[in-house]
């Protein structure tokens, strides 16, 4: 069980007991929604884009503890990027996933999920909220689901 207890490590037990930007924004212009079949992790995803930049992001939803952190700590980092930088950081979650460690300060608390990639369905409860923000920026109002 260490494995597993290494999985869930302090970022991911902190965010998701107390989830960031766990709300409805009432002036979000951009919406997806996501759905992970496999364990049921289910989020709607709120961001307010503004001339290119993510000026707020939002979640509400109800999942296992790595899909509430990873939606939690995505809407904290994506918060006040452009929208280039936010697809930037998607790129650079997904090369943590797939085993590659991410350098920086700002970063470095994306290798909190460097575990999952031991649990393939553990991969897509992370990764969710981040394929999610990739459809909100897109267009939005669309059904993400991980499969
Ligand atoms: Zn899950």
């Amino acid at each position: 069980m260490s494995d597993l207890r290494e999985l869930y490590q302090e970022v991911i037990l902190d965010h998701s007991k107390r989830p960031r930007n766990f709300r409805q924004p009432a002036d979000s212009n951009r919406l997806a929604v996501g759905h992970n079949p496999l364990c049921g992790d289910k989020l709607n995803l709120f961001l307010k884009v503004e001339g290119g930049r993510v000026a707020d992001a939002a979640f509400q939803g109800s999942g296992c503890a790595i899909s509430t952190a990873s939606a939690s700590l995505m809407t904290e980092m994506v918060k006040g990027l452009s929208e280039a930088d936010a697809r930037t950081l998607f790129d650079r979650f997904h090369a943590v996933v797939a085993g590659e460690g991410v350098a920086g300060e700002e970063l470095e608390r994306l290798n909190a999920f460097a575990g999952v990639r031991e649990f393939p369905v553990r991969v897509k409860c992370a990764t969710l909220a981040w394929h999610t923000l990739i459809a909100a920026l897109n267009g939005g109002r669309r059904l993400v689901k991980t499969e």
